[in-house]
């Protein structure tokens, strides 16, 4: 089956009792059994639940691997990884989303893990950082707020090197944009808040990969600790995938005019997108952004505009772009990273420009995206 038709299908049969067309929302935490022992594979709704099951396979048929894991949010996601690897030396990109800095720095730090951030672009800083240990390396391409484009084959061979295992934050491109399995990757990590979910309407967080031990690992803490969304999130969230695709193209295709626009305009003194020619990581992400058969470089875009203060008005004086935190819903967001969702790297050495503005584009038309951009610019 191919992606979009993976997306209305896989794991989601008509209801055998009652020939729903759409899997029902099971709203039930438990299960009556024929006899001690004798159930139809449900027992319990923090183990299993019809449309946490239904969820799972429709992830993991979209990205391609035998196994996908949810939970309550991207965070509880991330920690139930954390537990699985159970501690060491992990490096962490300099370009992560805030929480994920937070989690190593201000919980796991003190649960067994040593952490370090390296400016994941430069491979050399990477092996010298593996040099001491490395356990597990957490990446995030394209990066969050500075849209850093990381090697992923070269991330993963410094992770195998040493041992450990390289997970991939890919909430940004999707499985319809970026397969990091592909390029070696062991874990993938979803924030299904964002794109997959795609309507800023729900919390919930995922894990696929292909190794069945370590799945088997993940899939017993899942359970052991019990951070899982409810049947309604995931009943949320298979909606939302059914349109993965069409939206995915849609985000792509407005961020691209977007930042083409404001790469040509006066206030802005730089634009920070994948797709455009003269960025850093530009040859890498045509590359690596390329599972949907031809390059797409994601949603976000983020631009500088020579101070903190026109940065501040900018986000402020928008109106098709709400000012919120978030990302990957189909309105258009904008917001400031120094002072909102990157506010907790403060004190960390890792630089967010103040000047710098983030747009989450979303599928509205981009005429009237680049009008509201123009208007708030001055
Ligand atoms: C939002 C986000 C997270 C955290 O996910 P939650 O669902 O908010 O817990 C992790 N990584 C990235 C890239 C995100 O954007």
């Amino acid at each position: 089956m191919r992606f979009e038709t993976a997306a209305i299908h896989a794991g989601q049969a008509p209801d055998p009792a009652t020939g729903a067309a759409i899997v029902p929302i099971y709203q039930t935490s438990t299960y009556v059994q024929d006899a001690v022992g004798a159930h139809k594979g449900f027992e319990y709704s923090r183990t299993d639940n019809p449309t946490r099951h239904a969820l799972e396979t429709c992830l993991a048929a979209l990205e391609d691997v035998p196994h996908a894991i949810s939970f309550g949010s991207g965070m509880a996601a991330l920690s139930t990884l954390a537990l699985a690897v159970g501690g060491g030396r992990a490096l962490i990109a300099d370009d992560v989303y805030g929480g994920t800095y937070r989690l190593f720095s201000k919980v796991l730090s003190s649960h067994g893990f040593r952490f370090e951030t390296v400016d994941m672009t430069d491979l050399d800083k990477v092996s010298t950082a593996a040099a001491d240990g490395c356990d597990l390396i957490v990446a995030e391409t394209p990066g969050n707020p500075m849209l850093k484009v990381l090697d992923l084959e070269g991330l993963a061979r410094i992770a195998h090197d040493a041992g450990g295992i390289l997970a991939v934050d890919n909430t940004f491109a999707t499985m319809f944009v970026q397969r990091p399995l592909d390029f070696g990757a062991d874990v993938v990590v979803y924030s299904a808040t964002k794109y997959l979910g795609g309507h800023s309407d729900l919390v919930m967080g995922a894990v696929t990969l292909a190794d069945d031990e370590f799945a088997g690992r993940l899939r017993f803490l899942q359970n052991a600790v019990g951070a899982i969304p409810g049947p309604f999130d995931s009943w949320l969230l298979l909606r939302g995938l059914k349109t993965l695709a069409v939206r995915m193209r849609a985000h792509c295709d407005g961020a691209r005019r977007v930042a083409e626009w404001l790469a040509e305009h006066p206030a802005v003194t730089r634009v920070h997108y994948p797709g455009l020619s003269d960025f850093a990581g530009h040859k890498l992400a045509t590359v690596q952004m390329a599972a949907a058969g031809e390059p797409l470089y994601g949603g976000m875009v983020s631009f500088e505009v020579g101070s903190e203060e026109r940065a501040l008005e900018v986000c402020e004086r928008t109106e098709l772009f709400f000012l919120a935190e978030s990302l990957g819903g189909v309105e258009s967001l904008v917001e400031h990273p120094g002072k909102m969702t990157h506010a907790s790297l403060a004190g960390s050495g890792i630089e967010v420009s103040p000047a710098l503005v983030r747009l989450s584009v979303g599928i509205e038309h981009p005429d009237d995206l680049i009008a509201d951009l123009g208007a708030a610019l001055g």
